[in-house]
């Protein structure tokens, strides 16, 4: 069977996984099966894993899908609860998995600090510039103009630019990919899950039915397309002017330390 094909993550999921809780055209479906293609490729042994998530959609990427030790922990608060398992058995990969707006929003104290410590985690956030489960409000990486829930007549605030975020704050590894770009996110996760320090990949992920619907976008097809047009690899966006680069995203590894 070969490594990372459809059948051999199959052996990665429990029983009754299907279907999942995503709706239709979300992107973390797409996310799931990166991370499983990542671990089988690296055969990785799932016995020294942890997957920790918060609340949220993204929270239900490892559990209870993933046939493997899970943690599902409260909202914000992933990163805090996989800092005791790593401080408890510095031999675990520990797997953080949750949304912007556990993460970086809620958590977002967390995440900054343990970047600073540069624990040995990798943390994979799952950006749907909105919270998604809890109805649709706006998160610290809603672009300023977005309709949410909360901002109805659209976002007033600056987003963060999350992975130089976490790049400043001091992260061994640092990336940012979507769920469009799948073969060099793969890669990525494999880099980030061999890792020694704090790993961090921003995974941008569409949201057909918080925020592609309130944004003239409800098509998950659509959301796609936008990703693949708005999206410059960083090695490319060097050449780029500033005019050029606005309303892009770029992409790629920001900080990669051996
Ligand atoms: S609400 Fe959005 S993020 Fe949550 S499952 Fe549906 S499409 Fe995905």
């Amino acid at each position: 069977m070969k490594q990372g094909s459809t059948q051999s993550i199959l052996r990665y999921i429990r029983p009754n996984s299907f279907p999942t809780p995503f709706c239709a055209g979300c992107g973390h479906g797409i996310l799931l099966g990166a991370i499983l293609r990542a671990a089988d490729e690296l055969q990785s042994d799932w016995s020294q894993m942890l997957f920790v998530s918060g609340i949220g959609c993204a929270g239900w990427i490892p559990s209870p899908h993933f046939y493997a030790d899970t943690l599902h922990v409260t909202h914000g608060r992933p990163i805090a609860f996989a800092t005791g398992a790593v401080l408890h058995n510095p031999k675990l990969n520990v797997v953080v998995i949750g949304g912007d707006g556990d993460i970086a929003s809620i958590g977002g104290n967390h995440l900054m600090h343990a970047a600073r410590r540069d624990l040995n985690m990798t943390v994979i956030c799952a950006n749907n510039l909105i919270y998604g489960m809890t109805g649709g409000q706006v998160t610290p990486t809603t672009p300023p103009g977005a309709r949410t829930l909360t901002t109805p007549l659209g976002n007033k605030e600056r987003a963060f630019d999350l992975a130089p975020l976490v790049a400043a704050a001091g992260a061994s590894y640092v990336a940012r990919y979507s769920v469009w770009h799948i073969r060099p996110l793969i890669a990525s996760l494999k880099k980030a899950f061999r890792h020694q320090g704090f790993a961090f990949i921003e995974v941008l992920s569409p949201c057909p039915t918080q925020y592609g619907r309130r944004n003239e976008n409800p098509s998950p097809a659509g959301m796609l397309r936008d990703l693949r047009e708005s999206c410059v690899l960083k090695e490319r966006a060097e050449g780029m002017s500033a005019e050029q680069l606005t309303g892009k995203t770029i992409i790629g590894e920001f900080v990669a330390t051996p």
